[in-house]
């Protein structure tokens, strides 16, 4: 009798577990491997919205995701003295964009994701895939730490700096793309100001963001600044010096924040990276998630890895036996989403980071005006969804 097939997968962040708990809806044996020691830990706040929205409702996840909800409802700018210069009530944007929208930490989603999906998948962490290896029929894993292994398919959810894509498709230089932005991130242990307001002060091609997360703050660090020669994403001191850098001599609460930064042993810098490769699959083994579209931080990633994951599984399901087909599906569909929130990351940069003070005071006008153009944004992709299909079957 044949068995149902068997999947690894690279990665327990957001499009892994997603994929294991749909793939194990669809008969097939998930086998999950992360390398961090338990569910992630990285607790910037990520959103889940438009097509995400309906795919973790029917994993039953909803309520949950609620409940470990922000509550985030502004972003208020403010100038040196700290008055403010600009505001978006969040809450009309979410309304004129349907009003659906959650934001979540990425702990608390993997971790959402991670429990729905542990009952039905097999999770190994605390490893990482070394080799790969596939024939007609299979590929062959060797892991750090288990022992090695034949699987039917292998999929790459390991994110920006996948293993999986290096192994199966080649150096990460070839598939990476520097935005032209840094971001950093450091968590603050004492109690938030403000409750519900993300505080956002700029000078020109830099930001610091104080975002509340269930009573503390999470600091983000985002300026421009063209690719590090020498930059290691693991290397905390090179990070330290390269922030103390980029924001010396800047007002407000900045050099207070660095100096946090100089003391903190948690700090998080990465460059601000696109992934773009012209296919999503070689062979047996397919890229998902931020592993093989990263949109970066601008671009709805998170709802993209939920929304990937699930058409991934849909379509396996659709052909068991013949993942080429399945593969190609998969990709043509979810580039429909993906391409896009590629094209339109520098306009976002913009906005939130300007280059010049002039840019800074008109995107602080502008901030009045964000509630009608997410409205307009959602009309925009109601019409295109309901173009979609005559244009897929003409
Ligand atoms: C600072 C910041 C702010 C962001 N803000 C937003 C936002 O507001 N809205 C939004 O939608 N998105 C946002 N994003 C993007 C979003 O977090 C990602 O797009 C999303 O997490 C992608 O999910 P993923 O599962 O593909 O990758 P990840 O969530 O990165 O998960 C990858 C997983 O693979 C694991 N892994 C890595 N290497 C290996 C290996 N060799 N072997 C095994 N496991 C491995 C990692 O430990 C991790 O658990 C932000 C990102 C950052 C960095």
């Amino acid at each position: 009798m044949k068995t149902n097939p068997s999947v690894l997968i690279s990665g327990a962040g957001v499009a892994g577990p997603t994929l294991a708990y749909w793939l194990a809806e669809h008969g097939f044996r998930p086998t999950v491997v992360e390398r961090a020691a338990g569910p992630r830990t990285s607790g910037n706040p990520v959103d889940v919205r438009g097509p995400a929205v309906q795919v973790v409702e029917r994993m039953g996840l909803t309520e949950r995701l609620r409940e470990a909800a922000t509550e985030v409802t502004a972003m208020s700018f403010v100038n040196d003295a700290g008055c403010q210069v600009g505001r978006v009530d969040l809450r009309a944007t979410r309304q004129a964009s349907g009003g659906d929208e959650v934001e979540v930490t990425r702990t608390d989603l993997a971790r959402i994701l991670y429990e729905a999906s542990r009952d039905s998948a097999e999770f190994l962490f605390d490893d990482t895939i070394t080799a790969l290896a596939q024939d007609d029929d299979g590929v062959d894993v060797t892991f750090e730490k288990s022992a090695p292994r034949r699987f039917d398919l292998v999929v790459g959810a390991d994110g920006l700096h996948s293993t999986t894509r290096r192994l199966a498709f080649g150096p990460e230089e070839e598939f990476v793309r520097h935005t032209g932005l840094y971001v950093a991130t450091l968590q603050l242990d004492d109690p938030a100001e403000q409750e519900r307001d993300v505080v956002l002060h700029n000078a020109p091609g830099r930001l610091v963001s104080l975002h509340p997360v269930h009573g503390r703050t999470l600091v983000a660090f985002i300026f421009r600044g063209p690719a590090v020669e020498g930059f290691d994403h693991r290397d905390i001191a090179q990070h330290r010096r390269i922030l103390a850098d980029a924001y010396a001599g800047d007002g407000w609460r900045v050099p207070e924040l660095l100096e946090r930064v100089r003391a903190a042993d948690d700090l998080w810098l990465d460059s601000v990276s696109q992934v773009r490769l012209d296919t999503w699959s070689s062979g047996r083994v397919a890229l998902l998630g931020d592993a093989g579209s990263s949109v970066s931080l601008f671009g709805d990633g998170s709802t993209l890895a939920i929304a990937g994951a699930h058409t991934l599984a849909k379509e396996l399901a659709a052909t068991p036996g013949d993942h080429r087909s399945a593969f190609a599906r998969y990709e043509a569909e979810h580039r429909i989403l993906v391409d896009p929130k590629q094209n339109n990351v520098q306009a976002a940069a913009s906005m939130m980071v300007p280059a010049t003070r002039v840019g800074i005071v008109a995107r602080n006008l502008a901030t009045r005006l964000w509630p009608a153009a997410a409205g307009a944004g959602r009309l925009r992709s109601r019409i295109t969804a309901r173009r979609r299909p005559a244009r897929a079957t003409a």
